[in-house]
């Protein structure tokens, strides 16, 4: 079960969300992640699984120099 950090309801709702968040100087976005809506407060609680992988992707080397060379 699901609670709800802002206010303790546990009316949370699976959803899938739009992610947006600053990366350094670039904007990142997410179409498809999935959260926790609080049916209550509207508080979205953003899966820990996918925020792990999400870091992951985020960390992980720079792309291939062939990107960077054609930029
Ligand atoms: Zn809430």
């Amino acid at each position: 079960m699901y609670i709800c950090p802002i206010c303790n309801s546990t009316h949370l709702k699976k959803r899938i969300m739009k992610y947006v968040e600053w990366y350094g100087d670039e904007l990142l976005v997410i179409e498809r992640m999935p959260a926790l809506v609080c049916d209550t407060c509207g508080e979205r609680v953003y899966d820990q699984h996918a925020m792990e992988k999400l870091q992951r992707l985020l960390w992980a080397p720079p792309p291939s120099p062939a990107r960077v060379a054609a930029k």
